[in-house]
Parts: structure tokens; sequence; C-alpha cells
């Protein structure tokens, strides 16, 4: 079961972020680094904001992070939403991925357990044309 419905539009890949939509299909985060001063940044750019370079890495990350931010829609952005809300919109911090976040969504949180600062983690979510998306669910352990 997916988050949001299936006949959401899905991700069209830039020449940019194609590695990181291609890991994805493959079950992996990896996350864009510079290849000289080794800042990690998403989304995927051709030139480091940091030092200028144009040298790439993609690094794999634990996919652990926290609520940065959110929101909760309760009116359908789509058409496809329309069956969706209300549904929450999280930005995650990843722990091992420097200033990196993720805009995604948190797919075992009611609307009132969302929180910033809720520590989470990765969750691959199957697409209908055979690739996957990362969102998040909390992690184990979270006392709340
Ligand atoms: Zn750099």
């Amino acid at each position: 079961m997916s988050y949001l419905p299936d006949d959401m539009p899905l991700p069209l890949a830039t020449p940019d972020d194609a590695p990181y939509w291609q890991y994805c299909r493959e079950r992996k985060l990896h996350i864009q680094r510079c290849g000289s001063c080794r800042t990690f940044r998403h989304p995927p750019m051709p030139l480091c904001a940091e030092c200028g370079s144009a040298a790439i890495e993609w690094t794999p990350v634990s996919g652990d992070g926290t609520i940065f931010s959110y929101t909760v829609a309760y009116h359908p952005t789509h058409p496809a939403l329309k069956s969706a809300v209300p549904y929450n919109i999280a930005v995650v911090m990843l722990d091992d991925a420097g200033d990196v976040r993720l805009v995604s969504n948190l797919v075992d949180a009611a609307p009132e357990e969302m929180r910033i600062g809720l520590p989470v983690t990765l969750t691959w979510e199957p697409t209908p044309d055979d690739g996957y998306l990362a969102r998040f669910r909390k992690r184990d352990g979270d006392g709340r």
C-alpha cells in the first residue's frame, strides 16, 4: 500500500538527479556529495555551492533522520489526492548527510503525531513503474 494514491504523477528525472532516482530503483539511498570538499548537497546539482568543483560522488547514507519541519495538507493539491487528505509532507534532516534535508512523507503518523524533532527512518515504497520512493516512518524506540 502506498502513502499517496498510485495515480499521483511520479518524479521526472533530470540529468542532475537521474543517479539519485536510479539508486532509489535499487532501494539504495545515495546523496550527492562534492568530490573535492566532500560537502553533501540535495537536490543534486552540477557544481558545488561551497567550492565550485564539478567533481561528484554519490554516497550511501543510513536513512535515519529527524523531522526538521512538516505540514499537513487538508486540501488536495492534485485531483489524485482527493482520497488521501489529510496527508503530511515532512522535511527530514538526515543524520549522516550534513545539512541535507529530504522532502518526503511520514507514512505511519496521524496528523496529530507529527512533530519537529521526531526520529524517523527510511522506508521504501514501490511505485507503479517498478521503482521505489524514499518515504519515512517513525523510528523504533521513540518514546512518544
Ligand atoms: Zn565542494
